[in-house]
């Protein structure tokens, strides 16, 4: 068995134990009807930040549906408000999508249809489903009616088929102003459904686009291109969150009424550009959205994060991001997980963090080998050893399960152990070394201090002591009974390692709560960043970037993906062994 390497990663469902949503069961259910023969899911966002475990979710949905039932999952940009896209961010989103251990079946773009939607809406306007709209944002608004009252017409409603084809044509051509105009849908001005009345579906904006660079003045609005964009790669089940929920009759709408399917001249642009030709009626599901407890998940917040510097970047060990999690030492393995624990419904719920950290700690339980590291050092000699001692003891890398192997880790007279195993007036049910007493060194045999030196200012710089010989590895005085164990690495072995103590970003359960003019930024946790310096094995330190390791005694900890190298090691605790934030 490999230690943790990405590759033990690729394929997600090694054993799936079948997994019964409510999504899963229309999946079945079509499967079983013949409705569909085939299942295609696509993961669609908007290249406008960073994907966060939210994001984990959706894509774990999508490609964890494809990928049970036999069928295929797209990525697609949805890149269609160019003013906030960037191509840093396209390159971001797939990593991250490969490293959570998915292959797309296809890569796409909303930009790749910008010419099928176009064609889509001439032909809305010549059926008189669709007109120009010369109404200023602020006058639409007040023309849309609220929740109690219907909409009015926009006076633009009645224009001719002619004239709308002729302005919407100029508006492709780039003849007006950003804002002076819409293509709006011409639905019903009056509908229970504030989406249906006569939603904008083109806007005009003179923005350089990151794919189609200068050749669009107008844009196709989300609810058009995103129901039209899985009409065209033939979605069967487009699976998005609850909000989307009062957008479904509009996103029926704009299938139902393009309508692909029966009007081939519609996607020849894509014929043209070598995409096959497909025109499903794909089936809208929603489910709730994931929210976790001393987090922020919206794109804003983070962003700000960012660019406040309250946090050291996009990839940021405490950031919620893809990036950020994995920086932190969280696996692809840990992040399927907690998505299958956390589950689908159409129920909103707050996840409590900890159940992130439990998903973590079970798969680095498993997957993740041992190694020694002291955090606060403190040297322990052992006066009864020669100077110049030095032996390799053999150590099994996994407590419980041998295909890890064995490392030898170095042994000498002097070694460091933490200083919190240390007290000189213990407190009660203290277990670990006290002046006097005994403990075992975990591996090595069992050792007493019998000398507290101090400096000048009374601090502990370090214990002198004994190691009993009868105690070493194997000998029959190793099994006498001593109270606690504790770990050590070598002082003259051990390599000096950055340890960064990262902790929960926020302090508190809700950080969007804004009451007494707070907000988020109040609620930053200022213990969750903790730079040490601290004592490694060797074997720890020659680890590859992205390695995790169980320190013992200590918590999970992942060799920094950036910084880490053999040489100067950096080590990034992912998780302590235990909750302790419960309570
Ligand atoms: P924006 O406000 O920029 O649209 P977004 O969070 O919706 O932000 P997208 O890039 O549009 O970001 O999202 C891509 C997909 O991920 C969508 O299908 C969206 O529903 C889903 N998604 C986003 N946030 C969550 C979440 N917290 N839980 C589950 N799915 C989510
Ligand atoms: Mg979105």
């Amino acid at each position: 068995m490999s230690e943790n390497t990405p590759a033990a990663a690729a394929t997600p469902e090694t054993a799936p134990a079948e997994k019964r949503d409510f999504i899963r069961q229309i999946v079945r259910e079509d499967l079983a009807s013949g409705k569909h023969t085939a299942i295609k899911t696509r993961f669609p966002p908007e290249p406008n930040g960073y994907l966060h475990i939210g994001h984990a979710k959706s894509i774990c949905l999508n490609f964890g549906i494809a990928g049970e039932f036999g069928g295929v999952c797209n990525l697609r940009f949805d890149d269609t408000n160019p003013a906030r896209e960037d191509p840093e961010y396209v390159a971001a989103i797939q990593d991250d999508v490969r490293w959570l251990g998915f292959q797309w079946n296809e890569l796409r773009h909303a930009s790749d249809y910008f010419e099928a939607y176009y064609l889509g809406a001439q032909k809305l306007i010549r059926e008189g489903k669709a007109y120009v709209c010369d109404l200023s944002a602020e006058e639409v608004r007040a023309y849309r009616g609220t929740l109690t009252e219907p909409g009015r017409p926009s006076p633009y409603r009645e224009r001719s088929v002619e004239e709308n084809l002729d302005l919407f044509a100029r508006m492709r051509a780039g003849e007006f102003a950003d804002g002076t105009r819409t293509l709006r849908a011409r639905i019903d001005m009056a509908s229970g459904n504030i989406n249906l009345r006569d939603p904008a579906i083109y806007r005009i904006k003179h923005v350089e686009h990151q794919n189609t660079g200068n050749a669009w003045p107008i844009y196709p609005m989300y609810d058009y291109a995103h129901a039209l964009g899985d009409a065209l790669e033939g979605i069967t089940h487009s699976l998005c969150t609850l909000e989307f929920e009062d957008h479904r009759p509009l996103y029926d709408w704009c299938v139902d009424n393009v309508d692909f399917a029966h009007d081939p001249a519609l996607t020849q642009p894509l014929v043209d550009k070598g995409l096959p030709r497909e025109a499903a009626k794909p089936r809208q599901i929603e489910f709730s959205r994931l929210n976790i407890n001393y987090t922020v998940m919206s794109k804003r917040k983070l962003m700000a994060l960012v660019t406040e510097q309250l946090v050291d970047g996009w990839d940021d060990p405490r950031m919620p991001t893809l990036q950020g999690l994995r920086r932190r030492g969280y696996t692809p393995a840990a992040m399927r997980l907690f998505a299958e624990r956390v589950g689908i419904s159409k129920q909103n719920s707050l996840i409590d963090f900890s159940v992130l950290e439990g998903a973590l700690r079970e798969d680095l339980d498993s997957a993740a080998p041992r190694r020694m590291a002291v955090i606060e050092p403190l040297k322990l000699v052992l006066g009864n050893l020669p100077e110049g001692h030095e032996e390799m003891l053999t150590f099994s890398n996994h407590p419980k399960d041998a295909a890890f192997g064995e490392r030898q880790v170095p042994f000498s007279r002097e070694l460091w152990i933490e200083r919190e195993d240390f007290a000189e007036v213990p407190p009660k049910g203290w277990k670990r070394l006290v002046p006097g007493g005994e403990v075992r060194l975990r591996g090595a045999g069992i050792a007493r201090v019998d000398e507290v030196v101090k400096n000048e200012a009374g601090e502990i710089v370090e214990l002198r002591g004994w190691l009993d010989p009868e105690s070493r590895p194997g000998m029959e005085g190793a099994n006498r009974k001593v109270k606690g164990t504790i770990h050590w690495v070598s002082a003259r072995h051990a390599v000096e390692a950055e340890i960064r103590l990262y902790d929960r970003l926020f302090s508190v359960p809700d950080p969007d709560d804004e009451a007494d003019g707070k907000s988020y930024r109040d609620y930053l946790n200022p213990e969750s960043r903790r730079v040490v310096t601290g004592y490694v094995e060797p074997a720890a330190a020659s680890a590859a970037p992205e390695q995790s390791f169980q320190f013992e005694r200590t918590g999970y900890f992942v060799a920094d993906r950036r910084d880490h190298t053999a040489d100067t090691p950096v080590f990034n605790r992912s998780v302590t062994l235990r909750d302790t934030w419960a309570g």
